[in-house]
């Protein structure tokens, strides 16, 4: 069922590419050698906000380690890995470096949604962006010890984070989410949040909890959402989702009921769509100008196999 890497055209932040040398992240002297490298290149974020170069095609994200000090980066880079052998760095700015420089003509700072759904860089640079903004964010928020409040320090080229008071060590972290397609046969459910934008539909999403399986965070957060019961439950893909540092765990679900009840704190609104509504979506040829999120996102591919394949996706 699930397909190989690279068979989603156009989803973000994937890219299989990276190689991440995540057994050697504490060789000092390794990290000097990339630091030191003429191929190194170095993303870099600010909070929210990525800082791309304009060029004469487009925009390019990658800058040189110097190119990046000189815009007021802060120290400890990050090691994101290797990309056909150039190692590739995430370096960080302050709050107060950022405003300086929205007015270089050279500069373009925008936030990462834009950059993906905008395609602003080369696809292969959104896996590297999305990594260093969630591990920027994840350091941004464990400066201190959960377990006796000492500064930690980071660690491991920026993939650990140990207390010098109580020695524990805190990893980067990543959160499950699960987002789910419900499908009736013929019909699938697509609902909409007040913060999309006008005349988008998409599946529907949730945060797993501790001690939850993936089958049942499907089941929970769509009863919870649309009041409907599901049954079998089809995993079909994943995605990171650095929003600040989710993983999105696409699913196929089996609705076993047919009437909704939808949490209005959570969706503004939401119905069925048949396979042939939601293919007008996906071509942006509906209607009443109603669409899907775009290929960058995950829930686009659920749309587009249910669409092409109908309830076949759920599998025996
Ligand atoms: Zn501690």
């Amino acid at each position: 069922m699930t397909r190989p890497s690279g068979a989603w055209p156009g989803l973000a932040y994937v890219d299989t590419k990276i190689e991440r040398l995540s057994e050697q992240r504490g060789d000092h002297a390794l990290m000097l050698k990339f630091a030191a490298s003429k191929d190194a290149r170095a993303v870099v974020v600010a909070h929210e906000m990525i800082v791309l170069k304009k060029t004469n095609t487009g925009h390019d994200a990658l800058f040189e380690q110097d190119e990046a000090r000189q815009l007021g980066t802060t120290s400890n880079p990050i090691f994101i890995g290797l990309h056909r052998q150039a190692p590739r760095f995430g370096f960080t700015l302050t709050a107060e470096r950022i405003d300086p420089l929205k007015s270089r003509n050279d500069l373009h700072i925008t936030d990462l949604r834009s950059i993906a759904t905008q395609g602003l860089v080369p696809h292969e640079q959104l896996e590297c962006i999305a990594i260093a903004k969630a591990l920027h964010h994840w350091h941004a928020r464990n400066r201190f010890c959960p377990n006796c409040g000492s500064t930690t320090e980071m660690s491991d080229a920026g993939w650990r984070r140990i207390c010098p008071g109580c020695k524990a060590e805190h990893f980067s972290r990543t959160d499950p989410c699960v987002i789910m397609l419900p499908i009736d046969g013929e019909r699938c459910l697509l609902a909409r949040s007040h913060r999309f934008v006008p005349g988008m539909y998409s599946a529907l999403a949730g945060f797993m909890e501790p001690g939850e399986s993936m089958e049942d965070a499907v089941r929970r957060e769509t009863q919870e959402e649309s009041g409907l019961k599901i049954g079998r439950v089809r995993y079909y893909a994943s995605q990171p989702w650095p929003f600040p540092h989710s993983l999105m765990i696409g699913c196929f679900a089996e609705a076993l009921s047919s009437d909704l009840t939808l949490d209005k704190n959570e969706i503004e609104d939401g119905r069925w769509f048949s396979r042939e509504e939601a293919a007008t979506m996906l071509a942006r040829k509906h209607e009443h100008g109603l669409i899907t999120p775009p290929p960058s996102a995950i829930a686009h591919h659920l749309i587009r196999a249910y669409v092409e394949r109908g309830a076949d996706v759920l599998g025996d």
